[in-house]
């Protein structure tokens, strides 16, 4: 490099060489996807180290996609939960040396170690909550019973956590050690300070909540909706990517609304045998994937799972919500869009279609969560954004860069 490029760097002005790494699910890696596009829009090359399903993901937003080594094409649960972890690792690893700092989505948590083996600045994006051990142990106990194994029973989380620590991919000794007390220098969290649980025990000096970072991406869209011909209000249901199988809730909701003067939205994903929902109310349509930004934009209210990113996009279009949890973080969103007035809470095994309906109309009139959507809306215009993490990013590694060339 030359000495020209060095002190531009240094200044903040040149272009930086950005590795960044997330594992395969579409919650993690949207928000990051918005990211990587400022970066690029801003004169920076990214590498992103993904499963190779996100390739066109990844190629849209200018970024050089980087496939795990050694993984497959469609690969199933166990490589996708246990096997991307290491493979990202090891590929960003052999990669590494021609890259100035590593940007990670927080369920990465070999991050911090990897940029510390590189010797370059780590910068961790957080799609959900930032964690201390208190709000873990909170998932753990409302999460269902794959997270409260590996946060809460000591033993499975030393088992999935002594490997990785042997072979230096994290340096506490556990993984839930690793997350909430080994942060990297900066922290960004796709959420505003005002929704983050317990704020105060995140220092601006290492987390900056940006609000979200809406990419505008969909895997496998289906099409988009004719809004011209929609009747009002827009009900918009959808329990995103993941714990998206619950044929009561789906069932619940089509008697819910069915044959009512509303149109319904229902985007339920790509696992369930869709002709079980039977003969459909003509003011309903399924999708088992849709544009859910465009949806949201024009929606009255949001059915939602509680995603975290689900719940950050109906922040941004102010839509309110309902909120039906089905495991892992969800609960806890949900509890927090309540706590807020942003909407309410039914729980999975509460719901019923005639309680389903009133609750959803009485969220809709409800001045009292317009107003605190407004609200929870102008946070979100004083949060920065991406632009603002592409500052403060660019500046962190161009300092970090000019003590390393001047000792
Ligand atoms: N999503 C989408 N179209 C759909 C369903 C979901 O684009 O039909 C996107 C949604 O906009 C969000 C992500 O998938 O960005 C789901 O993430 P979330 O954190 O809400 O839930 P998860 O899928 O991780 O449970």
């Amino acid at each position: 490099m030359n000495s020209r490029n060095i002190e531009n760097k240094s200044e903040g002005k040149g272009a930086f060489r950005f590795l960044m790494i997330s594992l395969p699910y579409s919650g993690h890696v949207n928000p990051t996807l918005g990211t990587v596009r400022s970066l690029i829009d801003a004169g920076h090359h990214v590498g992103y180290v993904l499963d190779p399903r996100w390739r066109d993901a990844v190629e849209e937003t200018g970024a050089e996609f980087i496939p795990y080594d050694r993984y497959p094409n469609n690969p199933n649960a166990f490589q996708r939960t246990l096997v991307a972890g290491r493979r990202a690792f090891s590929t960003a690893q052999r990669i590494g040396g021609s890259y100035d700092a590593v940007l990670y989505e927080a369920l990465f948590s070999y991050g911090k170690s990897l940029a510390d083996q590189l010797g370059v600045p780590g910068i961790r994006l957080s799609s959900t909550f930032a964690y201390t051990q208190a709000i873990l142990d909170r998932l753990a106990q409302t999460g269902g019973a794959h997270v409260t194994r590996l946060v809460h029973d000591g033993l499975v989380m030393r088992l999935v956590s002594k490997p990785a620590h042997n072979r230096g991919l994290i340096q506490k000794n556990t993984i839930a050690a690793e997350i909430v007390s080994n942060p990297p220098d900066l922290t960004y969290v796709y959420t505003t300070r005002s929704f983050q649980i317990d704020s105060d025990d995140f220092p601006e000096d290492r987390f900056r909540f940006i609000g979200p970072s809406l990419s505008g991406h969909t895997r496998q869209a289906e099409k988009s909706i004719d809004f011209d011909t929609v009747r009002r209000p827009l009900i918009y249901i959808s329990l995103g990517t993941l714990l998206n199988k619950s044929m009561k809730f789906y069932r619940a909701c089509i008697e819910a609304f069915g044959g009512d003067k509303m149109s319904v939205i229902m985007s339920v994903g790509e696992r369930i045998d869709v002709s079980r929902l039977g003969q459909l109310p003509e003011n309903i349509k399924v999708f088992r994937s849709i544009d859910q930004l465009s949806v949201l934009r024009q929606a009255d209210l949001f059915v939602t799972h509680g995603g975290m990113n689900s719940v950050n996009e109906s922040l941004y279009y102010r839509v309110p919500m309902i909120v039906v949890p089905m495991g892992n973080d969800q609960p806890t969103v949900g509890a927090r869009v309540e706590e807020l007035g942003l909407g309410k809470v039914i729980p999975r095994d509460k719901i019923s279609p005639a309680d389903l309906h009133l609750q959803s109309l009485e969220v809709m009139k409800s001045s009292a969560i317009r107003d605190n959507l407004a609200r929870m809306s102008s946070d979100i215009a004083t949060a920065g954004g991406n632009d603002r993490a592409v500052r403060e990013i660019t500046e962190l590694v161009g300092r970090k860069l000019a003590g390393k060339n001047n000792p």
